[in-house]
């Protein structure tokens, strides 16, 4: 109830019910890239967590219940991309409370226990209506709430979806997302939004060309599977989804297979240390 009235007010105004250490501190145990942080990353990411609970509402879906660990779970990992980044309209922020605006346009994080079967519909080129089912492990929608499937969220689904809502931030109403998040000013030292942009594609649709082409020749020829989930082959929005959960959990791992994105990512998620 009073976290309602809370969120009434203005950030700065809000006075969030502090996160208890105890849970704090084993939120950070049981994720080893949250623990791997370092002691300012750690003080940060707790404030956006502690924001981020006053400001979303929680429920538990299919008789679900919810503790407050679980939520706190979501929240670090969900505030995990934002801790070095710009704020939504590409400029550096004074307030780190600000880069909440990135996960703006929502309220609701809906968390089923498991997997959900949703009904689809597509309509192909003859005109012809298809019905199929899909198994979602989360699910992101523009304006609209966030689902997750609990037992999905030890496996990077968390930052997944919300990296989704970053990409839904740099489409219009209506459009797919693409990938292509909205970059913060002076991105990797380009001079201008079209050419950070294009920079951006380019890297991009090389890595993901060439990750799908790597796909093939493991479904089709037999040739060794690449390390990154195959899922990341389904579109440009799924593979920016997909590497990011990497990016942020193994990025070591990551980098192996992907210097460039490494770089890139870099460029947007972290702009301050980029640009000395
Ligand atoms: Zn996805």
């Amino acid at each position: 109830m009073i976290d309602l009235l809370q969120r009434l007010l203005p950030r700065s105004l809000r006075q969030p019910t502090p996160v208890p250490d105890a849970l704090w501190q084993s939120t950070l145990a049981a994720h080893p890239f949250l623990s791997a942080l370092d002691s300012t990353e750690q003080g940060r990411l707790r404030l956006l967590c502690t924001h981020f609970l006053t400001e979303k509402e929680f429920h538990g879906a299919n008789g679900l219940v919810l503790t407050d660990a679980m939520a706190l779970a979501i929240a670090a990992q969900a505030c995990l991309p934002l801790l070095h980044m710009h704020g939504t309209s590409g400029e550096a922020v004074r307030d780190p409370l600000k880069l909440l605006d990135w996960y703006g346009d929502f309220v609701g994080i809906v968390v089923q226990p498991g997997a959900v079967v949703a009904r689809r519909k597509t309509t192909d080129g003859a005109g012809v209506v298809h019905h199929y089912n899909e198994v979602l492990a989360g699910e992101a929608m523009d304006r609209g709430p966030l689902m997750l499937s609990w037992e999905e969220v030890g496996s990077n689904v968390v930052i997944h979806e919300f990296v989704h809502k970053m990409d839904m931030r740099g489409i219009s109403l209506g459009e797919h997302p693409d990938g292509a998040p909205p970059l913060p000013k002076g991105f990797l030292g380009t001079r201008g939004a079209s050419e950070a942009r294009q920079l951006w594609r380019d890297t991009m649709q090389t890595a993901f060309d060439a990750f799908r082409e790597a796909v093939a020749m493991a479904e089709r020829f037999g040739a060794e599977r690449p390390w990154l989930d195959d899922y990341a082959a389904k579109d440009p929005a799924e593979f920016f989804a997909v590497t990011c959960e990497a990016y942020f959990v193994n990025r070591e791992r990551f980098a192996q297979d992907f210097p460039a994105l490494v770089a890139l990512y870099d460029g947007f998620f972290r702009p301050a240390a980029n640009a000395q």
